[in-house]
């Protein structure tokens, strides 16, 4: 089976081919010949993979999944959930989301949040969903140099440590991400 995961983060590519296996082979979206900036105008993470997947089945008409992933905080009413990336500004810079993050905790106890990643998979026109979720809590200062986006401030439940301070392997273990793939995989395998 080919399916195409509607991005060409290298990572992502390299994650999803070791969870789904040999037995599906998984293209990238150079690999298509899509140059396209895919619109991401939703405010769910629901509506951004569907608008995402749903992309690539309108233009391509190949089997497809797409992923989106937010932070969610308990104290902030779940921010900065599908806004991750651009919480500070349109400008996608992690380093001023992690301080705008740190200013908004400022003084709240309640510091549970958690990773969320959102599947949509488009098989034969039919868009199915699935999600990961990991949870854990908003340190108060950064730790650790490893990762990216909000890692360094995220430490997951039963851990002392945040995401930051934990090797690509140790963390890739226990992520949204690979639980979200997980499912995917669970899935594929229900509907094949
Ligand atoms: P995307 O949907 O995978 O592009 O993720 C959206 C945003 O969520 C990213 O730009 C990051 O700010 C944040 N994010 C997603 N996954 C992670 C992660 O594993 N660690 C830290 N931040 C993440």
């Amino acid at each position: 089976m080919t399916l195409v995961f509607a991005t060409n983060n290298a990572h992502k590519l390299e994650e999803a081919r070791l969870i789904l296996g040999a037995r599906i082979q998984i293209k990238s979206l150079q690999d298509i010949g899509c140059h396209a900036d895919i619109p991401e105008t939703s405010d769910t993470l629901e509506g951004n993979s569907l608008q995402k997947a749903k992309y690539v089945w309108e233009h391509y008409g190949i089997d497809c999944f797409a992923d989106d992933t937010g932070l969610e905080v308990e104290a902030l009413h779940g921010a900065p959930g599908v806004l991750s990336a651009r919480y500070a500004s349109e400008a996608h810079d992690s380093a001023a989301n992690r301080k705008k993050l740190l200013e908004s905790m400022c003084g709240k106890s309640n510091r549970n949040a958690q990773f969320r990643t959102v599947i949509t998979l488009i098989k034969g026109g039919e868009a199915e969903q699935v999600e990961g979720i990991v949870k854990g809590n908003i340190a108060s200062k950064e730790t650790g140099s490893g990762g990216f986006g909000y890692d360094s401030l995220f430490i997951p439940q039963g851990y002392d440590r945040s995401f930051g301070e934990m090797t690509a392997e140790e963390k890739a273990a226990i992520s949204h991400r690979k639980r979200a793939l997980e499912e995917l995989c669970k899935l594929l395998q229900s509907t094949k």
